[in-house]
């Protein structure tokens, strides 16, 4: 064999996965930047579930989708939505062909790991005034000490009236913090392991400190703290066991590295998968063949349960609307959709090489990141999606030039994790999981690939374009 027939050979026999940037048009890299200007402004303003659920419906309007009304007429090339509770968003395109035969579908998810303020939050201890936290999602507690802390939600008193609570994300405004053990006396917390040496319940957000009133009372710096969000919110403690309110990293989005190929930011985890398949969605350039259908959930970080959740009627109910404007069984349209379940993926760090498969790892800048399945310990949870659906999201990617990448999280039994996807194919409908490749995922401050982000809202245009 010469050495041309050999090289042929390779070539023909052999997988050849590039880097992304040997593959990508200039065109293509300016595209990627406006993309990846958009995500991080969408980035600022959605630091929370519901703060994404609103940026998403403004969006929307201004894209020309309309609030879908229960009996609503429906024709091809209709864009609609329904927001559910303020804090998951469904959104469809009908498509030129009935709902029987299917929908293609991109889920992805808009809450991220927090920490939620408790029913009773509010406490002094030291003359330090303090909010308790209950943590939301899998954090790794240590990294959420000694970072400067934003805190979003809204209270609802007892007569229904609802305040939204912003502060300490405005350049200029105060910001909170949880303290941790100087080095000097840490020899004891150093011994632990990572996972306890910051226990749950010393996540306690720093108020304030400043008393007021005589020195003869006794709660003094609580009093003043509580003085403080009755002046700004005009809510008194008793409002704060209906609130739901959120410490998040206070900050920006920004680039990462000299070269800027990477994003920084908070909440990556998934509101990168979910503004790629948001603004695919809003894109598309003309009535797809098959309705598209973008589902933003809540509560994937806690099980995908709830009624805002992925496990909801609020689903069944949206889209059986959607089937019963055209007379189609819910279950004739489930069984003919296909779900690009959206959701990030471990991108192999090679600080924690030991942790990964190398062969079977997401590698930053090859492109979004496909799952056959996820899940821990023998695939357990996971709904491990057939040959012949991988090979449908391969030929179409490939059909539309999206670069991409087939990965799994991790090594067998180094952990695991979840998503959206089993309980979308537990409806019977056909389902893949695919995103962007993250880099300490799940930490207050995350970071991406620009080229992965733009190459994963190619993906998602793909599937709401596909024909079959
Ligand atoms: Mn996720
Ligand atoms: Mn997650």
């Amino acid at each position: 064999m010469d050495k041309n027939q050999y090289k042929e050979l390779k070539e023909r026999l052999l997988s050849t996965k590039k880097n992304g940037y040997d593959l990508l048009s200039e065109a293509d890299q300016a595209a990627m930047e406006a993309y990846c200007t958009g995500y991080k402004a969408f980035l600022d303003v959605g630091k929370t579930e519901r703060l994404c659920a609103a940026e998403t419906l403004r969006l929307a309007e201004a894209a020309g989708y309309r609030p879908y009304v229960r009996g609503m007429a429906l024709k091809s090339g209709d864009k609609v939505y329904v927001c559910n509770r303020g804090k998951a968003v469904m959104l469809a395109h009908i498509g030129q062909k009935s709902l029987d035969q299917g929908v293609q579908l991109a889920a992805a998810h808009i809450d991220s790991p927090r920490l939620d303020l408790k029913p009773n939050p509010l406490y002094e201890d030291g003359e330090l005034a303090y909010f308790k936290t209950h943590y939301y999602g899998g954090i790794r507690k240590y990294q959420w000490v000694t970072i400067p802390l934003a805190l979003h939600g809204v209270a609802v008193r007892k007569d229904g009236t609802k305040v939204t609570v912003r502060m300490g994300e405005e350049e200029g405004e105060p910001r909170l913090v949880i303290t941790d053990l100087l080095p000097h006396l840490g020899a004891a917390q150093n011994k632990k392991p990572l996972s306890e040496a910051v226990p749950a319940e010393t996540l306690n957000l720093l108020l304030g400190s400043r008393p007021i009133g005589g020195e003869e009372e006794s709660g003094r710096v609580k009093l003043a703290v509580m003085q403080l969000l009755h002046e700004k919110y005009g809510v008194v403690e008793d409002d704060l066991t209906s609130a739901e309110l959120e410490a998040v990293p206070a900050g920006k989005a920004c680039d990462i590295g000299l070269d800027r190929s990477l994003i920084g930011a908070y909440g990556h985890d998934d509101r990168v998968c979910a503004y790629a398949a948001l603004k695919a969605l809003l894109d598309l350039p003309e009535t797809p063949v098959k309705t598209a259908v973008c589902v933003l959930a809540d509560k994937e970080e806690i099980g995908s349960d709830g009624v805002t959740g992925m496990q909801s009627a609020a689903f069944d109910a949206f889209l059986e609307d959607l089937c019963t404007a055209q007379g189609v069984p819910l279950r004739a349209c489930f069984e003919k959709s296909f779900c690009l379940s959206a959701d990030v993926t471990a991108a192999f760090d090679p600080n924690f090489a030991d942790v990964y498969e190398k062969r079977n790892s997401a590698l930053l800048n090859y492109g979004v990141g496909l799952c056959k399945y996820t899940g821990a310990r023998g695939k357990s949870g996971a709904s491990d999606a057939d040959a012949e659906t991988v090979a449908y999201v391969r030929r179409l990617f490939d059909q539309a030039g999206v670069l991409w990448q087939i990965a799994e999280l991790g090594k067998v039994d180094a952990g695991g994790g979840g998503t959206v996807a089993m309980y979308m194919a537990n409806r019977n409908i056909t389902t893949l999981d695919a995103g962007v490749p993250v880099l300490s995922m799940h930490a207050p401050f995350e970071t991406v690939a620009k080229l992965d982000c733009y190459e994963t809202y190619k993906g998602m245009k793909a599937v709401f374009q596909a024909a079959e």
